[in-house]
């Protein structure tokens, strides 16, 4: 495709979030003496064809993220400060004593899908061609290995076969196991402008819980949790019934039919059974089963709520052997579809950055793969079977048997199941090395050797997203301090160890050339991944390189935009197999200490563990604290209302979260974001209630279902402090922080009583300069239990308290706005104790939309005074919802609950049609 050049300040790049693998264009100002982080200026790169110009609110904030607080920028050794070459002698030397001590096992790798394939594909080679075992593992572990496993059973290979085009060609969307409007937004945002164009698109959401994604849906299945792969063996068995497969494709092209359908049969007969099963009713069983039956183009896409299970890999199967069954697969708009979470774990899955695959899709399984990948690398060592997954990696790590781990870029200390076990693993792990970005985590304070690595912005290399679209990564930053390349971090200490002819590389490009060449080595066609297309890049061609699918072949030199057209794939006898499925439901085990079924996910404007996202005061304005979710009855049960906090434990673990009430969760279902961790609040890794229970093919855990017990948190009393720097937060039983305007927001609540609120204030505040005149203005009702304060110095509002015995209410906008400002005149002091100003000015309530900074407050008032009906009306009035539409499924959730009675909406629509505006 055609691409303009990057103009001369600014460079095109990819997003550092999700596997959307949206592309980006960064302008540069230098920054000053008084700044001396530049000043970034970034936008959504329409020539992408990703996301033709669009990006979600995190890719719009990533510009914020760029400060170097919290980097690390040197490497240091047992918490003191090393030079680089001291660094990667201290780890060759180790990692070399334990091997020659216990051999090539007692070490592993344990990295990331943000690293770029170019570091991937050097560690992949390090561990499994030289070091010589198979112990190399990434959190992809955690996030779709089980799509990748079910893609190979199915087609012999680890192949998305569609692309996003199809989502626009589509005619039905089953969005399952993906709440895809908050975790892939600019795809959701995809199939609301295909819906807009084409109202006859059917979406179909499949989720236990009723998530933003349902604004689009035109219907949605609230299944019983786990019931997924009896929903689709339902579907396969009504194909049949109804005389709905497409036998001429099942004929020449699949192997396995038979089985694969009496496998359904037997466990979802009929629409009745299915129904009951799965918890819903038959009608809407009918429903879904009649258009998926008499629609052509049929894309489902998949994520999360399918793989994240222990038995992810049979769920992946039961939707692919829907499409292979109908032939709805291979064609324009019919596609199954996994979308991955990370921006590179497809770069990841290509290089063979996993402990049970080899290298560039050729397996362990296969003698005649390990042969060509030990020619091609000259790696007389390379191991010949596989590695340890993530899970078991870490028990390994636990028992003293893997006795050297180096983690790349990821935090398993919150991320992984029974987190807390992770956490003692890695205090008692002979040798930890961590190369990261970030200066303290809740992993890498545990480390012997710090490595401080590039950040997005310093990096330069390829990812692939969840289309096969390979994208380059481009530095539009300098590397600080003494920041490197995750790949130049493994080639030294592959150098140190002895391995430099194997490990000569100075660029990414010599790199991804040697990638693309293995891809293609002795491949005639007989595997999928194949870059041949792409292995004679120059320096110049590899930078000028414009986003492409794989494979990149003589017969494809443009890329791949949909896989299996021609029927054929990549087993042994050609043909896709179905695999019979025996439905498991969860592991997860109720009892009366634990009757509540807890699920996991991500929130709209966070990412991961916060590293990067957490940084940004704009996205944590729109969720600024960890929560649980729980059905009004539930809480009801419990006693406690909207913003109560709730513990939420069980024998792995215990966390504290605000309650959220809402009927989007259904009775005995809860739902928990993942992202908090220890460095944002005091109890909210919702990796240590989950059990260390995986798919036996993939490895993945069952991040989806764990049994808790929740009780409310016995608090004395509640508040919040703001403060320009951070507050200590030693000893206080609930906290959590984030950053705000001008300094940090701190959330907090005690059990003990107590008695000085000004000198247990004063005490946990920083010291201040002594030659500042400080001044304080108090109020205290003992009585009550309030006690509200605001501290001065030198005449700038410099921290506020308040406290009470009841939550504190979630909407401060006036009161941010004002420590923001800091200069308040004596007069207006008073006002701020009463957290409104003196003369009543509005409220804009809770940032709905981040990019504009509209609250809750501002469009609710806007919707009753001005009668607004429809979110464009709102986008015009408010700019709520205008840029990156990540707000779009809230706006319809508000307006739909402040819907007007039906004659004012009229009255509303025929006012607004005169100004273009309904
Ligand atoms: Fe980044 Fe958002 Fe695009 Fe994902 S959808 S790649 S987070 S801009």
């Amino acid at each position: 495709m055609n691409h303009p050049p990057d103009q001369p300040n600014r460079t095109r790049t990819t997003c550092a979030y999700c596997g959307v693998g949206c592309g980006l264009e960064v302008s540069v100002a230098a920054g000053s003496a008084g700044q001396p982080v530049p000043r970034v200026e970034l936008r959504g790169d329409a020539a992408h064809p990703a996301n033709h110009g669009r990006l979600c609110s995190k890719g719009s904030a990533l510009g914020e993220t760029l400060g170097l607080d919290n980097r690390l920028l040197h490497p240091q050794i047992g918490g003191l400060r090393a030079s680089w070459n001291l660094a990667i002698d201290t780890v060759a030397n180790r990692l070399r004593d334990i091997i020659a001590e216990s051999g090539p096992e007692a070490v592993a790798f344990y990295v990331s899908g943000q690293l770029l394939t170019e570091d991937y594909y050097v560690a992949n080679k390090l561990m499994k061609g030289f070091i010589g075992a198979g112990n190399i593992d990434t959190n992809s572990r955690l996030c779709m290995s089980s799509a990748a496993s079910a893609h190979k059973r199915a087609f012999g290979s680890d192949s998305v076969p569609g692309c996003y085009e199809d989502l626009e060609l589509a005619d039905l969307i089953l969005l399952t196991g993906s709440n895809t409007a908050w975790a892939h937004p600019v795809v959701y945002q995809r199939i609301v402008k295909a819906k807009a164009e084409r109202p006859q698109l059917k979406v179909v959401v499949i989720d236990p819980r009723r998530t933003a994604s349902c604004d689009l849906a035109d219907l949605h299945l609230p299944i019983a949790p786990g019931s997924d792969a009896l929903l689709f063996n339902g579907l396969l068995a009504d194909l049949a019934r109804r005389d709905r497969l497409d036998p001429a494709y099942i004929a020449a092209h699949t192997e396995g039919f038979e089985a694969a359908l009496a496998a359904a049969q037997a466990s979802a007969p009929d629409r009745a059974s299915t129904a009951a099963a799965c918890g819903v009713d038959e009608a809407t069983i009918a429903r879904l089963f009649d258009w998926f039956g008499d629609t052509t183009r049929v894309v489902t896409l998949f994520s999360q709520g399918i793989n994240q299970s222990s038995s992810g890999v049979d769920k992946g199967n039961a939707i692919i052997n829907c499409h292979l069954a109908s032939g709805k697969i291979g064609k324009p708009g019919a596609a199954p579809f996994s979308i991955t979470g990370q921006p590179n774990a497809m770069g990841g899955r290509e290089v063979g950055g996993m402990a049970n695959t080899l290298a560039a899709h050729m397996e362990y399984e296969n003698p005649a793969d390990l042969d060509r990948v030990r020619r091609f690398w000259d790696a007389p060592a390379l191991a010949h079977q596989p590695g340890l997954k993530a899970v078991e990696l870490f028990q390994a790590v636990a028992a003293g048997r893997v006795r050297a781990l180096w983690i790349a870029g990821t935090n398993p200390a919150v991320s992984l199941p029974e987190a807390n076990r992770v956490r003692q693993a890695l205090q008692n792990c002979e040798f930890l090395i961590v190369s990261d970005c970030e200066g303290r985590t809740d992993t890498s304070q545990h480390a012997h050797v710090l490595l401080p690595a590039a950040a997005w912005g310093e990096k330069d290399g390829t990812v692939t997203n969840s289309e096969r679209r390979i994208s380059r990564q481009r530095a539009f930053l300098p590397l600080p301090g003494e920041a490197r390349p995750d790949w130049w971090i493994f080639t030294q200490v592959a150098r140190a160890l002895g391995f430099g002819s194997a490990f000569d590389y100075d660029t990414p490009q010599q790199i991804f050339r040697e990638h693309a060449r293995l891809s293609s080595f002795e491949n005639d066609g007989q595997r999928d991944f194949d870059l041949s297309g792409l292995s004679m890049l120059d320096a110049a061609q590899y930078d000028a390189l414009q986003p492409i699918q794989w494979p990149v072949t003589p017969t494809h030199p443009d890329g791949c935009a949909r896989l299996f057209s021609d029927g054929r794939y990549y087993t042994p006898s050609g043909r896709a197999r179905l695999i019979p499925i025996t439905p498991h439901l969860s592991v997860a085990r109720l009892d009366a200490p634990h009757p509540f079924l807890l699920n996991t996910g991500r929130i709209r404007d966070q990412w991961h563990t916060m590293t990067r996202s957490g940084r940004s005061v704009r996205l944590l304005s729109h969720i600024a604290e960890p929560f649980v979710e729980i059905h009004p009855e539930d809480a009801k049960t419990l006693g406690v209302g909207e913003r109560a906090l709730l513990q939420v434990h069980n024998h792995h673990g215990s966390v504290t979260l605000r309650a959220q009430i809402s009927d989007a969760v259904q009775r005995g279902q809860l739902f928990a974001p993942i992202h908090w961790n220890d460095q944002f609040a005091s109890a909210a890794r919702i990796g240590s209630l989950v059990a260390a229970v995986t798919d036996p093919i993939s490895g993945q855990p069952e991040f989806k279902q764990s049994a808790v017990a929740v009780e409310p948190f016995a608090a004395t009393w509640h508040g919040f402090v703001l403060s320009r720097e951070p507050f200590t937060t030693d000893q206080i039983d609930y906290w959590c922080r984030g950053p705000i305007e001008g300094g940090h927001c701190h959330e907090l609540a005690g059990k003990q009583p107590i008695n000085d609120w000004r000198g247990w204030f004063t005490a946990r505040l920083p010291a201040t300069d002594p030659m500042l005149e400080s001044s304080w203005i108090e109020f205290q009702d003992a009585e009550a239990g309030r006690y509200r304060a605001a501290r001065f110095i030198g005449g700038r509002l410099d921290s506020l308290i308040f406290i009470d015995r009841t939550p504190q209410p979630a909407e401060r906008t006036w009161l941010l706005e004002r420590f923001a400002c800091g200069q308040i005149e004596p007069s207006a002091r008073p006002a701020l104790l009463a957290a409104r100003p003196a003369v009543a000015q509005p409220d804009a309530g809770r940032t709905i939309c981040v990019c504009f900074n509209v609250g809750l407050n501002t469009i609710e008032q806007a919707i009753h005074s001005q009668r607004l009906c429809t979110v464009e009306v709102i986008g015009n009035r408010l700019r709520a919802g205008t840029n990156c539409g990540s707000c779009l499924p809230e706006l319809r959730a508000i307006l739909s609950r402040s819907a007007t009675p039906s004659a004012a909406t009229q009255d509303c629509q025929a006012q607004n049609r005169h100004t273009d505006q309904c």
